[in-house]
């Protein structure tokens, strides 16, 4: 399998699945995309049935890692990665109601979905790197839990130096503490006076700086990162075959930030996985639900919200769907992006957004209708879901059609947030085992402003640190 630019053409020395793991994202600035989907058979799902997780999983990322690293090695990974779950399942599906599921995603060591690819992606950058003799410095944006879960997967990793931006203060403080509490040498948090937009700006612009970029062996593991995307693919998978694939379809609702992981649904239908409808959950940062509804993709700035993992206006991932929306044709792909980026406003061609509306659904919650939601799936089915989930849940059940299974994608442990929670609620969600002495642990970070040239001092003096 080889890779190419959602702004560039697919070269004759195109990267592997290795390269594109360590590069993150593409030299022109465009996000990597397998050339071509790889099919999964009507046949294969069913073989696919007796599998358990963890061998499903590396089955799956084995069908984008084609050329590079083999299911042997895959699945030694996906053992080990999902051996720390909490849950025999990995990812256990639940029953809300007739027909409308919680696939929870939130099984892992920090709580959030994040850890399903995150686990996996730090042995693939050990792997690689191993094999590769290198070591790289990894410079990732966070709202909160994309930060923590890098840091937990990729902790004391000699190969691996972290540097973790998060907006200072707009994060939940169980989610600040998962980051700023790892005391390994390997791990730098920042917290920058701003929002998630104002961070990944910066990660992207310590991209964009070549020089930079080189001297430090820069690499990415936000979900710009098709690693990632990669490796929360084959929870659809799952759900979709637990749930009568490939002889019957199934709908998604996925609480939507970075577009990362209904994306990987949507990469699931098109190999072959039966997928009716996408739906997107947001909250009142509603740039990508606006988009469905009206064509209106227009920046607004990000406003804090009980959904803080959600709170983002432009969705780095939306690139991957708008480059297969324009039949792949990376010349009109760039120039709406540079558009994009310059007036804040996305004109996606009538035509694009229409196939886009054939399969996807897009709703908004406000907080007051997310704690409804909280307290409404705790009173009627005893569930208790974090925020991020809620919204899911809710969305999915708007969207629901007689006779097609609803799953929604469980993103986040109710311990996360738990003041959200108990205050819709009144129950307060006790974090597990392995955490519980979170608040007794002692913190470390640094504060900065939104300045690259102090930014790129920093990470340079973290390795050397290191
Ligand atoms: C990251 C995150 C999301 C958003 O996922 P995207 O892939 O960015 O769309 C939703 N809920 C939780 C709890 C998250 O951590």
């Amino acid at each position: 399998m080889r890779y190419r630019s959602t702004r560039g053409e697919l070269t004759a020395d195109a990267p592997n699945f290795s390269d594109i793991l360590l590069a993150g994202l593409a030299g022109d600035g465009g996000l990597y995309m397998p050339e071509s989907w790889p099919k999964i058979s009507p046949q294969t799902l069913r073989e696919w049935r007796a599998l358990s997780y963890p061998d499903l999983a590396a089955e799956v990322i084995a069908l984008f890692t084609e050329g590079a690293i083999d299911v042997d090695t895959l699945r030694h990974m996906t053992r080990d990665a999902y051996a720390g779950f909490d849950h025999a399942a990995v990812v256990p599906l639940v029953e809300i109601e007739q027909d409308l599921y919680s696939l929870e995603l939130f099984h892992g060591p920090t709580l959030a979905f994040k850890d399903m690819a995150m686990q996996m992606l730090g042995r693939l950058f050990d792997h690689v790197l191993t094999q590769r003799n290198r070591h790289v410095t990894i410079v990732g944006a966070t709202s909160g839990d994309t930060g923590s879960a890098a840091i937990e997967a990729c902790r004391g990793r000699e190969r691996l130096s972290v540097v973790i931006l998060h907006p200072k203060g707009r994060t939940s403080d169980v989610q600040r503490r998962q980051m700023t509490t790892v005391q390994d040498d390997n791990i730098l948090n920042i917290a920058v006076e701003g929002d998630f937009d104002t961070c990944q700006d910066l990660v992207k612009a310590m991209f964009a700086d070549h020089v930079f970029r080189d001297e430090v062996s820069l690499s990415a593991v936000n979900s710009i990162n098709w690693a990632r995307i990669a490796a929360q693919i084959p929870y659809y998978v799952r759900a979709a075959l637990a749930l009568g694939a490939p002889d019957r379809e199934v709908s998604f609702s996925v609480p939507t930030g970075n577009f990362g992981n209904v994306l990987a649904a949507w990469a699931a239908k098109q190999m072959g996985l039966p997928i009716k409808k996408l739906c997107i959950g947001s909250n009142r940062n509603d740039i990508l639900t606006r988009f469905v509804i009206d064509n209106d993709m227009s920046v607004r700035t990000v406003e804090p919200s009980l959904s803080p993992s959600m709170d983002i206006q432009v969705s780095s991932n939306f690139e991957r769907l708008l480059f297969e929306l324009l039949d792949r044709n990376s010349t009109r792909c760039a120039a709406i992006m540079r558009e994009f980026r310059e007036t804040g406003r996305m004109a996606v061609p009538h035509d694009a957004w229409t196939r886009m509306k054939d399969v996807f659904e897009g709703m908004t919650l406000t907080d007051e209708q997310t704690s409804e939601a909280m307290r409404l799936f705790y009173n009627e089915s005893l569930y208790l879901a974090d925020p991020h989930t809620a919204i899911g849940l809710a969305v999915g059940k708007r969207f629901q059609e007689p006779g097609t299974p609803m799953v929604a994608a469980a993103t986040a442990h109710p311990a996360k947030f738990p003041d959200a929670v108990t205050a819709a609620t009144g129950i307060h969600p006790k974090l597990p085992p392995h955490l519980s002495d979170l608040f007794e642990r002692t913190e470390r970070y640094e504060c900065m402003d939104s300045q690259i040239a102090g930014l790129q001092d920093a990470v340079r003096a973290h390795i050397k640190r290191a």
